[in-house]
């Protein structure tokens, strides 16, 4: 089984408390169940036999996780419990007991890869579907390329491979990354810059554990545009930076910090500690789709925490958790993209 790669989490997570404060999920359901202890004990009871995949509330409670690898990132041993998580979807959906959202959901997802691109050269902007949708986001990033005196071709399209990952589906996923390196390679890309981190977390580190080889160097929008120290006409002033799941807990990338420092931003403490994830289920990445009702529980979260609400500037690292915050929320959230490019 996949779960077996994950012994150290299993057999440690199942005993230990010290990280259930970092579960999102278990924050808003008050339920031990959404915890990293509880889930490796009942992952644990699949090796016993007082556990399987026939008992729907377990399997539910594993797609209903909210990836942020937090956990994991505080953990003072570091065990995985996040690649635990993942790797027991994986051995969930080989038994075919996926509930049949989720089997819904994946079968879109099989379905979506297929890209195209407009202009030319080879240094490329990855406009992944979830960032597409949010108009100021994607004016935010043009205005940033433009400022950075490139014109990258754009890559338009569907599903790379991440979702299904997420889900559980690794051959499918594994399928999704062939096929878009072969684009790429086909497109003569050497540089692809990249908005979404879930996107920039697949290719870094998805693909290479597929053995995937991609043609080009990968950059997140935030780090090209910190690498390329451009002149800002004013400084970003006062924001609470909100730590994106992957830059910061799945890559350990710090260029969103390097950026906020070139804006010369005045960065607040938002809410008691700055471990947890504010991202309302990014690093599930379809959370939205598979349980909007938690997402939104976990945007009114974070707007319990924000001193003045409406006025606050909550910067974050991706459309998925601007959308959450600002939809359910109600809160002043913007992507760094956004705000970098407001100080141009
Ligand atoms: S990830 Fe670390 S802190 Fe969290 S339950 Fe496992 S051992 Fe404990």
């Amino acid at each position: 089984m996949h779960i077996d790669k994950f012994e150290d989490a299993i057999m440690n997570c199942r005993f230990c408390f010290m990280c259930r404060h970092l579960s999102p999920i278990g924050n808003v359901r008050f339920t031990e169940v959404d915890t990293p202890r509880v889930r490796a004990a009942m992952i644990y009871g699949l090796r016993t036999g007082t556990n399987s995949f026939d008992d729907e509330d377990f399997v539910a409670a594993l797609y209903r996780q909210d990836l942020s690898a937090c956990c994991r990132h505080h953990c003072v041993n570091h065990f995985d419990e996040n690649g635990l998580a993942l790797a027991v979807r994986a051995d969930v959906v080989e038994a075919g007991k996926a509930p049949d959202a989720v089997k819904r959901l994946a079968a879109k997802f099989s379905r979506s890869s297929a890209w195209k691109v407009e202009g030319k050269g080879d240094l490329a902007w990855f406009l992944d579907e979830s960032t597409a949708s949010d108009k100021s986001a994607v004016a935010a990033a043009k205005k940033l390329f433009a400022a950075a005196k490139v014109s990258p071709k754009v890559i338009t399209g569907g599903s790379i491979g991440k979702a299904l990952k997420v889900l559980g589906y690794l051959p499918e996923a594994k399928a999704a990354a062939e096929k878009f390196a072969a684009f790429l390679r086909e497109e003569g890309v050497k540089t692809l810059v990249v908005s979404n981190p879930a996107a920039v977390n697949a290719l870094k580190q998805d693909y290479p554990g597929f053995g995937v080889k991609l043609p080009c160097e990968v950059k997140s929008l935030a780090g090209f545009v910190a690498q390329a120290k451009l002149k800002f006409a004013k400084s970003a002033g006062e924001v609470y930076a909100l730590a994106d799941d992957f830059i910061r807990n799945y890559q350990g990338c710090k260029c969103h910090e390097n950026l906020l420092a070139q804006l010369k931003a005045t960065c607040r403490p938002f809410g008691t500690n700055d471990e947890e994830s504010y991202n309302c289920g990014e690093g599930a990445v379809v959370l939205d789709r598979l349980h909007p009702q938690l997402v939104k529980s976990l945007a009114e979260y974070v707007a319990a925490r924000a001193d003045d609400p409406k006025k606050d500037r909550l910067v974050v690292g991706s459309v998925y958790a601007k959308r959450a915050l600002v939809k359910y929320g109600k809160l002043n959230a913007v992507t760094i993209e956004e705000l970098t490019a407001s100080c141009l």
